[in-house]
């Protein structure tokens, strides 16, 4: 029997722009329950297929110094030019009512839940190879030469911070990576600081 936790846990995701990370997160929500996305902010314009409020909240420049100026973000970060950040209420409350929360955040705002949540979870996902991510940036068919070549730029600078990461996932196959994921999980629900509510009975 799946027991509810008493607090869900926090899991950091990273990885650079063009890894996967969007398609390897949906298709680990379809098959894990008790798991929210945390739906970030930006100032970033919506990519074709993006809608509001399920890949982002799409805010202007000047409601999103608001929500800064107003204590309302865990984190934020500003990334090529934008700004990104996560709501602080929204994800407080799933987890105090035992749900897992998951965010997708570059490595600025990872360290900075580092440094606010010590029990968080930080895994960083990378493609098999660097000719891959290119590759894969250039099919999105989205983004100028110019945005690719800052989002590998980036890239490059992003691969420095993987030592502070708890797992390394790699996003060969789509499944692949999310088995690995799906593994960390349920490793991390394993612990034994995880089950304490349940010792308390064999106390
Ligand atoms: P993209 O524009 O490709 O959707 O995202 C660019 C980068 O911003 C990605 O590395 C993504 O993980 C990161 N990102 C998305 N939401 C947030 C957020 O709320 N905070 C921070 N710090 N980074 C975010």
């Amino acid at each position: 029997m799946q027991r509810k936790k008493d607090k869900g846990q926090l899991i950091v995701l990273s990885g650079p722009s063009g890894v996967g990370k969007s398609t390897v997160i949906a298709e680990l929500l379809s098959q894990r329950k008790n798991i929210y996305f945390s739906v970030s902010y930006t100032t970033r314009q919506p990519r074709v297929g993006e809608q509001d409020g399920v890949n982002y909240n799409f805010v202007d420049r000047a409601e999103f110094e608001r929500m800064i100026a107003a204590d309302e973000l865990l984190e934020y970060a500003e990334y090529v030019n934008n700004y990104y950040g996560t709501s602080l209420r929204v994800i407080q409350d799933r987890l105090e009512e035992g749900v897992d929360v998951l965010l997708d955040i570059e490595v600025q705002g990872a360290a900075k839940v580092r440094a606010r949540c010590p029990g968080a979870l930080f895994i960083f996902i990378i493609p098999p190879s660097f000719e891959e991510l290119s590759r894969r940036l250039h099919r999105r068919n989205t983004d100028s030469e110019d945005v690719i070549a800052g989002r590998l730029e980036k890239a490059r600078v992003e691969f420095k911070e993987i030592p502070n990461y708890d797992y390394l996932v790699i996003n060969d196959k789509v499944s692949g990576a999310v088995a690995e994921i799906e593994a960390i999980l349920t490793a991390a629900e394993c612990r034994v600081e995880n089950r304490e509510s349940i010792l308390t009975q064999f106390a």
